[in-house]
């Protein structure tokens, strides 16, 4: 059995609000798991339900062989990090990094070396004698977290951990907990909206809709293999171009346009999906520049054409003239096809 289960798991609030509908998932211990989708869509009620912070409606949850559904949160051994931690206002930065370890009665030298990681990958070596309020609140929040990462609990749960940073202290933070969780290996469950912290951080990211997992992949194969058309517009900056069309005996016909693209599926009306760098300059499908966003190592070129707007990623050395005409290829080997019920084909 693997090390987290969650068999048939839905969470239906008093209201009659049907936040998670039957959810179906196995980690493995040591494994790094993204919950992935938009607000709503259930990630953190699915969490909670892991922590014991809310009990599920049905099915079960297992954690390293026991079964916990209906444990409190002290019972289940989760560390729940969430996105804002106060520190202790009496205790310097470095008295607030050991205080779990000295809770757990950990060994002198073990716990050493734990905070010496800590303490460097974070950079926090010039602010361990300062107390909390002393210091900036990005500061404090790289403390409180290097706090929740430095004990080793059989899973971390964590809930939009960088959510109010800015920009390069997410980025900063976000290597720090993957590099943590590599190092001692805690088996993790991580909930965001934002598909690249997905990607950049997960071995499996679990993509969510609407209370359902649509997809359980690598962040590759979710990227480059889309289960749906929900997945494929979602995952990537910008989505998957998406040409509605139909699939006839000797390729896909985008609806509006004459040309055919190589295709393997029955004759079927159908949706092509093809990523920005994989379309190219050299093709059939005329179009018109609405927008040249120029984006250092490559420019996003929006097309407009007789079957929806297309982004396609150019070399970033040639400028593009808004209503300049452009004639737009695929390439074939990196095409999904989507049927009418949105699954992949
Ligand atoms: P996410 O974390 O993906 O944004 P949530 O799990 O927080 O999603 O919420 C899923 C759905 O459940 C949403 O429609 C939300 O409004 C609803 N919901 C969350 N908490 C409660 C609650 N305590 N009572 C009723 N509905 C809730
Ligand atoms: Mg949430």
């Amino acid at each position: 059995m693997s090390f987290l289960t969650l068999t048939g798991v839905e969470k239906t609030y008093p209201d009659g609000t049907k936040a998670v509908k039957g959810v179906d998932l196995a980690i493995a211990q040591g494994e790094f798991v993204v919950l992935l989708g938009p607000s709503g869509c259930g990630k953190t009620t699915t969490l909670r339900m892991i922590a014991g912070l809310e009990l599920a409606t049905a099915g079960r949850i297992h954690l390293a062989g026991a079964d916990v559904t209906t444990l409190k949160p002290s019972q289940r051994d989760v560390g729940f990090v969430f996105q804002f931690y106060a520190l202790y206002p009496h205790l310097t930065v470095a008295q607030n990094l050991a205080f779990p370890l000295e809770c757990v009665g950990m060994p002198r030298e073990e716990r050493e070396r734990r905070l010496a990681g800590v303490v460097g990958r974070l950079g926090l070596g010039g602010l361990l004698s300062r107390y909390p309020r002393q210091l900036s609140g990005g500061d404090q929040q790289r403390v409180s977290l290097g706090r929740a990462l430095v004990r080793t609990p059989a899973v971390w749960l964590m809930d939009e951990p960088l959510g109010t940073l800015d920009a390069d202290q997410r980025l900063a933070l976000r290597d720090f907990i993957r590099e943590q969780q590599l190092d001692l290996k805690v088996t993790t469950i991580y909930v965001t909206h934002d598909q690249e912290e997905a990607m950049a951080l997960a071995d499996r990211v679990v993509v969510m809709e609407g209370g359902l997992i649509r997809q359980v992949a690598t962040p590759a194969e979710i990227y480059q293999r889309p289960a749906t058309l929900f997945v494929a517009s979602f995952v990537g900056s910008p989505g998957m171009n998406l040409l509605k069309g139909e699939v006839e005996a000797d390729g896909f016909r985008p609806d509006g346009v004459d040309m055919l693209l190589p295709a393997q599926a029955a004759p079927q009306p159908a949706t092509l999906g093809v990523r920005s760098e994989h379309v190219t300059l050299d093709g059939p499908l005329p179009g018109t520049v609405v927008l040249d966003e120029y984006l250092g190592a490559w420019r996003n070129l929006h097309v407009q054409t007789a079957c929806g707007r297309i982004v396609a990623r150019v070399a970033a050395e040639r400028p593009h003239r808004v209503g300049e005409a452009v004639r737009l290829g695929v390439d074939p080997a990196h095409c999904s096809l989507f049927g009418a019920d949105g699954a992949r084909l």
